[in-house]
Order: structure tokens, then C-alpha cells, then sequence
């Protein structure tokens, strides 16, 4: 990637303010409970390096990765104040990693707090885990058979600092449904018979539950990034990412004329179509092409045939000529066209979206009051 960023580039602007505004508003939504942020995927594609100390910068201490490598990646660049909790520390290598560096662990199963447990035991100190169990969505955590075990066997866990007991929703973003409750009360039940720690259930969607969920603390990842967590109804969330591509070349069809590969698109009448600077390789899923559009200047442009590795077509009949005139780019995510729409013509979720996008863009970060003044990596920053 180079350093200086060519305005014929597809470009993923990222708005550090909205970042720092969508985890205030989540905040206020749980008074009683700590606000974590989950950053894992390098932030949802947005760069952990740029948003881990912009929320830190806002108020974060508490901030989960997926993966042990996130957490060495980001550790250096907070405080050693503010906590990492690493998700996925599913074998002994990993879980002495996190020891070694100032990581808190997420022990998923019984053979996990007995590797811990003889660390302790080899280091003689006590070691902060956090535990995840399992309440329904059988992904990760101890299954029910082990946190009885453990129940009736707490001296497990002696030599440990437990300072989380987690659990996640399979669920949460369909408010109605029964397994949030059923969910709900089995983490009820069985942390009261564990010994006691701070306790954690709600991601995104679950902070919208109510009250009743949020415990301790809450663990939103999407919702921080723009993505709506409520199920169809309006996003209380702002917009946080804009992705610009250039317009390569304009040209004019006639009827009969066909674009893109296989010439499966062909002009029922004039056309102007403009060819413009993204497509798969960006991350701008080719199955995405029926449904899809970009947008310039409010006007939607509709894609074209199927989307090339680097370019795609779309249509700009509807455009006044005049309009274009200096101006070389669309928008294929904006303030009023964002992840969750285009996520739905393509099929998928805007967790998707965003994490397929964050890969292949210049990444240009707007509002950075907290990290501007750090130079990361080579990319560029508006300021
Ligand atoms: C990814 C993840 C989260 C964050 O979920 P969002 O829906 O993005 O808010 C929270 N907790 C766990 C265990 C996760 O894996």
C-alpha cells in the first residue's frame, strides 16, 4: 500500500467522531454497566490501530480482540491501564501468551482453567481470567455438563483471579424471541451457584433488551461502527464509514449495447454508463450486482452487469451532464446509504460489509482529535 493516497483511489473514510458519538450514546444506554468495545477483526475492518485509541482517548478501558495476535498487535498502543480480554485462548501456547503480555484469557472449557490453573501454580501468582459459559448458542464456553461440574467443584478455579463471567445471545437482535430470556435465566442461575465475579451477557443487540441484561458489563462491537442493532426499526446509530470509488471512464450506449463480462446487461434504449474504480477485490461482493447501486449527489446509479475484480459498471442516465463536471468519484456507503443497506441488497449483514471492505481500502481517518498526531502505519489522515 502506498503512502500518500491518489484521489483515483477507492477510499474508506472513517469518521472518528461518529465512533466516539455511537459509544457515548451506548453508554448512556447502560448507566449501571461498564462499556467495553470490541475491536476484534482489526475493528470490524475499520483499523484497530486508529479506533482502539480513539475510544480509549473517549473513556474505553475494557476491550475484547477474537484472536491472541489482535491482542499483541494492540496491547502497545493503550494503556497498560485499560484491559484486553482475548475471546478465542483455546490452548496452553495462547493462554501463556496472555500471561507473558498483560491479556486476559476467556477460558472456554474445564481443560482450559486446569492449563491455568497449573501456570498459576509453575509462576506462583494468581492470574486474571475471565470465564465464558455456555447458555444456549453452543459456540464457545464451559457446556452445561462442565459448569455443573465446576459448580460442585469451585476449588477448580483456586490460584485464579476471576474477574469476568461472560455468556453471549444467540439471538438478541430479534427482541421476541424466547431463547433471549431462556438465555437469560439460565446465566441467572448458574451464576449465582459459581463463585461470585463481575458478570457480562449483552453485545450490540442485547443492550437494547433492557435493563435486565446489561450486568456488570456490556461487550457492543457492531453498534460502535454504525450498524444498526435493532431489528427493523430505525438506527439509533451514526453512520461512521464512507467508501468513495473513482470514476474510470464515461461512455454512451445505444440500444443493444452490453457491458461486462458474459454481456449480461443490455441497453433497451441510450445509455450513459460509468465505469468506476471498485469491485471484488475491494471486498464489493459480485453477488451483490442485481440489487446494488452507487450514489452521486443524492442520484442512485444502478449497477450494471456483473462486477469485475477491479471495476464495475453503473448507470448515470439520470445524471445531468453538467453535474459530473470536476467531479471523478461516487459513494458507495454514505451518511444516508449505509452498511445495513447495501448489506441488505446483497444478501448479507452489514458485519459482513464492513469487514470485507476494511481490507482492501485506503483507509482515511476524519475527526481524529485523539490519534491524529500519531503517524500509524503509512496511511494518511485528514485532520
Ligand atoms: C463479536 C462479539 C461481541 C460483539 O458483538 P456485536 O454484535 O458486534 O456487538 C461480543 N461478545 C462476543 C463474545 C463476541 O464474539
Amino acid at each position: 500500500m502506498s503512502c500518500s493516497v491518489p484521489q483515483a483511489s477507492t477510499v474508506l473514510s472513517i469518521d472518528l467522531a461518529a465512533l466516539v458519538r455511537n459509544y457515548a450514546f451506548l453508554a448512556r444506554q447502560v448507566p449501571k454497566a461498564l462499556c467495553a468495545a470490541v475491536v476484534k477483526a482489526d475493528a470490524y475492518g475499520l483499523g484497530v490501530a486508529h479506533i482502539a485509541p480513539a475510544l480509549e482517548g473517549a473513556g474505553v478501558r475494557e476491550f475484547f480482540v477474537a484472536h491472541v495476535d489482535e491482542g499483541l498487535f494492540l496491547r502497545p498502543l493503550l494503556s497498560q491501564q485499560s484491559h484486553i480480554t482475548v475471546l478465542h485462548a483455546c490452548s496452553p501456547e495462547v493462554i501463556d501468551i496472555c500471561f507473558a503480555h498483560n491479556l486476559r484469557p476467556v477460558l472456554n472449557s474445564l481443560d482450559h482453567i486446569s492449563w491455568v490453573r497449573s501456570m498459576a501454580h509453575l509462576r506462583g501468582q494468581k492470574i486474571n481470567v475471565a470465564l465464558q459459559i455456555d447458555t444456549g448458542m453452543s459456540r464457545l464456553g464451559l457446556p452445561p455438563t462442565e459448569i455443573e461440574s465446576l459448580i460442585e467443584n469451585p476449588t477448580a478455579l483456586d490460584g485464579l483471579s476471576l474477574s469476568l463471567i461472560m455468556s453471549h445471545l444467540a439471538c438478541a437482535d430479534t427482541p421476541h424471541h424466547p431463547a433471549n430470556a431462556q438465555q437469560r435465566a439460565r446465566f441467572c442461575h448458574y451464576t449465582t451457584l459459581l463463585p461470585q465475579a463481575p458478570l457480562s451477557l449483552a453485545a450490540s443487540s442485547g443492550i437494547f433488551l433492557g435493563e435486565n441484561y446489561h450486568f456488570n458489563l456490556v461487550r457492543p462491537g457492531a453498534a460502535l461502527y454504525g450498524i444498526n442493532p435493532l431489528f427493523e426499526q430505525p438506527n439509533p446509530l451514526e453512520a461512521v464509514v464512507q467508501l468513495q470509488a473513482p470514476i474510470l471512464q464515461i461512455r454512451t450506449l445505444n440500444k443493444g449495447d452490453c457491458v461486462g463480462y458474459g454481456l449480461t446487461w443490455q441497453a433497451d434504449k441510450r445509455h450513459r454508463v460509468a465505469t468506476i474504480g471498485i469491485g471484488y477485490a475491494h471486498g464489493f461482493a459480485r453477488r451483490g450486482a442485481a440489487q446494488g447501486c452507487a450514489w452521486f449527489k443524492g442520484y442512485r446509479l444502478p449497477i450494471l452487469g456483473r462486477i469485475s475484480m477491479d471495476s464495475m459498471a453503473v448507470d448515470i442516465s439520470n445524471v445531468p451532464e453538467s453535474q459530473f463536471q470536476g467531479e471523478r468519484k461516487v459513494d458507495l456507503l454514505n451518511k444516508t446509504y449505509g452498511v445495513d443497506d447495501l448489506a441488505k441488497a446483497q444478501g448479507t449483514i452489514g458485519y459482513e460489509i464492513l469487514t470485507s471492505f476494511g481490507q482492501c481500502s485506503h483507509r482515511f481517518y476524519t475527526n481524529d482529535s485523539y490519534s491524529a498526531k500519531k503517524e500509524i502505519g503509512c496511511l494518511q489522515h485528514a485532520s
